[in-house]
């Protein structure tokens, strides 16, 4: 993503909240930047790190978390509960972004690249799932699909 792309949707994340009666404070956006920045996820520590690295300010873990919390209410960030760690949100650079691409959540996450990609699979057929496994008496906790593997870039690569 180039520092245009960035900005742009740092900008679209703030009219998004002012839109939702929220407000993305100073230090809100900044943890969502470092999100962005890094393009692959990052857990609860690394970001207090690169916060303090870059903004030379020590943000308590606590801090971190809510403020997590913040981005993950207004559909800004994720969490990935199979790694415990947080991405931005990639539906973020659309103008229109109002949480609703988000049927049941989707993470293709490459173990190799680190990269995540949130979309891959239709949501009929995410829903037709949900349905498969309820008629078996299954209840998926989340409703949130985590996939590992292997993504097209690295797979070129083997
Ligand atoms: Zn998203
Ligand atoms: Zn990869």
């Amino acid at each position: 993503m180039t520092p245009d792309q960035q900005q742009q949707c740092l900008s679209n994340a703030e009219a998004h909240c002012l839109n939702q009666g929220a407000r993305l404070t100073n230090k809100r956006k900044r943890i969502l930047f470092l999100l962005l920045d890094s393009g692959t996820p990052l857990s609860a520590y690394q970001i207090s790190d690169a916060y303090r690295e870059k903004y030379e300010h020590q943000l308590s873990i606590m801090s971190v978390y809510r403020m997590l919390n913040f981005l993950i209410s207004q559909h800004l960030a994720h969490r990935l509960e199979t790694t415990n760690q947080y991405i931005a949100c990639a539906h973020m650079q659309n103008t229109e972004h109002q949480g609703s691409e988000h049927g049941t959540l989707q993470f293709l996450i490459c173990d190799q690249c680190k990269r995540v990609d949130e979309s891959g699979i239709r949501n009929d057929i995410l829903l037709q799932l949900n349905q498969e496994l309820r008629k078996s008496g299954f209840t998926m906790q989340q409703e949130q699909l985590e996939i590992h593997g292997t993504c097209h870039r690295c797979a070129k690569k083997t």
